[in-house]
């Protein structure tokens, strides 16, 4: 058996890709300036070589086959069954690889997300020769998605782009962030609105998939409003198949966090956050993008649908929880920051923790006012940054 196999993996996948094969083909991010990231930071980009991802998926290979083959001396005829999953996480031998492998296997996605930020850096040439290695070793993948930067991609042409497609990669995710060119300049993102639309446009017209990152939040309690009609207009041009939702949140080890201690970055709170998004939602127009808030920082994971017809559920979800009492707004946040809670519908859904929430918000209150929630809050959204 060899259970020693291992290969690289880089540091973060978009939250939809948890069940993907997690393929490592270049390493970090080479613009790393964005003063909200916290993720490169300290990392130096470095290109890998075909040689290199190729062996990488050889050895996953290797280790797919080697599952299968446990599978059968387990009785379970190669399929990755609960009774594999549990050998192969019960095992100390069994390292990461193995592991990130072996779920992959079990929940069957025949997903695989290409890391790290910007892949599209790579010669033309060299990706597709990747990707027809990876589509030889394993022809069970049917969606290869990655990350790229939009400056990164207007360098491609539309032809170079529908090679790479053919070759394989079928989804694109850009972090867009914001559309307002004052605040794309702030945050350093290295990225104009109007690049940001060329490369959505291209992306689209070589026949991918494209899913466009948007961050509540960003332009802070002074730029809010151009941030989300600005954003908004960028993405009615692009008419991505996924705009995503994704909220600023400022740990003390980005560069943004020096501003915001400073004075000079005023946070959204949470129910700015709410009208900013309503600002946003209400100007897309013309598209037809699956709108999605399913990462974990987003206040209002039901901000959720497919424009143009979900427009005014989506709207809704935001207007019942602007309607809400004010103390029933401040339980909800709680439930929702701790991890309690999905919906505002949750509030009436489940007494119990309604009350133990109520509770303790008023012990918080007894001990440091209204000061000590908040700072309560900001900790438990901070945990999943
Ligand atoms: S381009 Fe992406 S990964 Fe790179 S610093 Fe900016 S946000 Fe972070």
């Amino acid at each position: 058996m060899g259970k020693t196999f291992d290969f690289e993996q880089g540091p973060i996948r978009p939250p939809n890709e948890a069940r993907s094969f997690l393929l490592r083909i270049t390493r970090n991010c080479p613009w790393n300036q964005c003063l909200f990231c916290p993720i490169y930071k300290n990392r130096k980009f470095s290109l890998r070589t075909v040689e290199e991802i190729k062996g990488d998926i050889r050895t996953a290979r290797d280790i797919a086959d080697d599952i299968k083959a446990l599978s059968r001396k387990l009785g379970d005829q190669g399929r990755t069954t609960d009774q594999v999953i549990g050998r192969i996480f019960s095992g100390a031998d069994y390292g990461t690889a193995y592991r990130s492998l072996a779920t992959w296997l079990y929940y069957g996605t025949g997903a695989c997300f290409l890391q790290d930020a910007d892949n599209l850096v790579m010669k033309t040439a060299d990706l597709v020769e990747v990707l027809a290695f990876l589509k030889e070793k394993f022809p069970e993948i049917s969606r290869v998605t990655t990350y790229s930067r939009a400056r990164t991609i207007v360098r491609k042409s539309v032809e170079s782009l529908q090679k790479i497609r053919e070759a394989g990669l079928n989804r694109i995710h850009v972090g867009l962030e914001t559309g307002y060119d004052p605040l794309l300049k702030l945050v350093k993102k290295g990225v104009t609105g109007a690049q940001h639309i060329e490369a959505g446009q291209r992306v689209v017209e070589a026949g991918m998939e494209l899913s466009e990152y948007v961050m509540p939040g960003l332009g802070g309690q002074s730029l809010w409003k151009e941030h989300a009609e600005a954003t908004a207009k960028v993405l009615n041009q692009i008419n991505p198949h996924f705009i995503r939702l994704r909220s600023l949140r400022v740990p003390e080890r980005v560069p943004l966090h020096k501003m915001v201690e400073a004075g000079e970055f005023k946070m959204q709170t949470d129910d700015m956050l709410a009208e900013e998004v309503r600002v946003f939602i209400e100007n897309l127009e013309g598209i037809t993008s699956m709108v999605t808030s399913d990462h974990i920082m987003n206040l209002l994971e039901g901000v959720t649908g497919k424009l143009p017809g979900d427009k005014e559920k989506m709207l809704d979800v935001i207007k019942k929880y602007q309607e809400l009492p004010d103390s029933e707004r401040l339980i909800y946040r709680f439930g929702r920051r701790g991890g309690a809670y999905r919906s505002t519908d949750d509030l009436k859904n489940d007494p119990v923790t309604h009350e133990k929430i109520n509770n303790l918000i008023e012990e918080l209150k007894a001990k440091g006012g209204m000061q000590e929630v908040e700072r309560t809050i900001n900790e438990m959204v901070d945990q999943y940054v």
